[in-house]
């Protein structure tokens, strides 16, 4: 399955999606959706260890976007819009794939993506439908009439909540341009294919930036933001020969968009988007001020004159972002004894769990002290205790997970020092401290260096 024509550096694999699947399903990371009836495609579930990193890739982006700004605010709003909105952004119209049919084996696909006439399903050939548009929100109904007044829409991207607060947020925040803001939730496409595991789903989680700014600055600040979108993923550990910018080519463009570059990850699929870049232009806020009936002008000040702001919009999925970190940790060694060692090499803001207490052995001498140490630390990260089998083999527990540090209770602990041993994920170096200085001693090696 791996895309060899990627221009892979030679010794530097990548791993391929079928191991990354598996890990995530033997460790906790990522489930079927409703598997015990058969599945849903299209839909996944993150489990224990998911959900933490989940949360992980969403906080980093956030305090970097939000919280480290002091030009950008969050929100969050509701996923069921006003049907209006998808007439005015142009979704109810223009949302849609081009799709075939199979008459023999009545499998449906994108014809766009069909390489030729014959079925990838049941290899029949010319048995395709023409082409029919098909469009991709989904729709459900508000109130207890199912019929059209009542349609409603899940919202197929979350940037049309933040145009139609622009108003909102703009008087009570009392903000000058250039500003943005931020939003992460949920949205909803109903893809006639959907596949490469979380890569594209039906349901799928989205972290948006609208940038609002005088038409002038549009393009100086849409380089900008390319260049602090990549630090980004350079802070969080994101290898750089992995990550590249593409600039959509005139006809990849939206009508409205004067530039667009996708960030592109080195997938176990191949490149592939990881976030796209837009340089909007006003089509946005036109288009709702048009619709609403409502003035969405900005006053500036400055040039005494009104003006409908551009807008840049980095836009990036949470799934996809949890894979390539995934896929970019992902790392095999041998160990010295000739034994397979699976790390994941995330970065500690990124990982699920960030220290692991792990007694020697389960001897009743060491059990009190190993869970007091436990108590402690938990209290300030996500911590596991693990007693079960072989030291060896817990540490190659927490490798494969990501944990960066481990920290073991041993004999010498209770019957000498009140000290511990810090193990770390990649070097494997081991150092001892003093359970009083614990707590510091993790935090100094947990810190954000970025
Ligand atoms: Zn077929």
């Amino acid at each position: 399955m791996t895309d060899k024509k990627g221009g892979d550096a030679a010794g530097d694999a990548r791993v391929d999606m079928e191991t990354l699947v598996s890990l995530c399903k033997r460790r906790g990371f990522i489930f079927q959706s409703s598997e015990i009836y058969g599945g849903l495609a299209g839909a996944w579930d993150y489990g224990p260890l998911g959900v933490e990193m989940k949360n992980n890739v969403k906080r980093a982006w956030w305090r970097a976007n939000v919280q480290e700004r002091d030009d950008m605010v969050g929100l969050d709003a509701a996923i069921l819009m006003h049907p209006e909105v998808w007439r005015a952004s142009g979704h109810l119209d223009t949302f849609t794939d081009p799709m075939v049919d199979c008459r023999a084996c009545k499998s449906r696909f994108r014809a766009d993506e069909l390489d030729s006439d014959v079925c990838p399903s049941c290899g029949q050939r010319g048995t395709f439908t023409e082409p029919r548009m098909f469009n991709l929100m989904l729709r459900t109904f508000v109130g207890p009439v199912q019929d059209d007044a009542a349609t409603v829409y899940l919202r197929p991207e979350t940037a049309a909540g933040i145009f139609v607060n622009f108003e909102n947020v703009l008087t009570t925040t009392r903000r000058k341009l250039p500003f943005g803001v931020a939003q992460v939730g949920k949205s909803f496409r109903n893809e006639i294919t959907p596949r490469n595991f979380i890569f594209r789903t039906r349901e799928f989680e989205q972290m948006e930036i609208e940038y609002f700014c005088h038409p002038e600055d549009a393009a100086r600040l849409h380089a900008q933001w390319m260049r602090d979108r990549m630090a980004w993923y350079a802070r969080f550990g994101m290898k750089a020969d992995r990550l590249r910018l593409r600039a959509h080519t005139p006809d990849e463009l939206s009508h409205y968009s004067s530039a667009t570059s996708d960030v592109e990850y080195l997938f176990p699929i191949g490149w592939a988007e990881l976030e796209g870049i837009a340089n909007r232009g006003n089509f946005d806020l036109t288009q709702h001020a048009k619709f609403s009936g409502k003035d969405l002008n900005y006053y500036d000040d400055e040039r005494k004159e009104h003006i409908v702001p551009h807008v840049i919009e980095p836009s990036l999925g949470v799934d996809r972002c949890l894979l390539a970190f995934l896929a970019d940790a992902y790392d095999e060694e041998v160990d010295e004894k000739g034994e397979k060692r699976v790390v994941l090499r995330l970065h500690p803001q990124i990982a699920p769990v960030k220290v692991a207490v792990l007694p020697l052995s389960r001897n009743e001498k060491l059990t009190p002290t190993a869970r007091d140490v436990y108590a402690r630390v938990r209290m300030h990260w996500m911590t596991q205790y693990d007693d079960a089998q072989s030291i060896g083999r817990r540490y190659r527990r927490q490798d494969e997970i990501g944990t960066p540090l481990c920290v073991t209770v041993d004999f010498q602990t209770v019957e000498e020092d009140q000290a511990v041993t810090i193990r770390e994920r990649d070097s494997m170096a081991q150092v001892r401290v003093p359970i009083a200085g614990l707590v510091e001693a993790l935090r100094e090696r947990l810190v954000d260096v970025g």
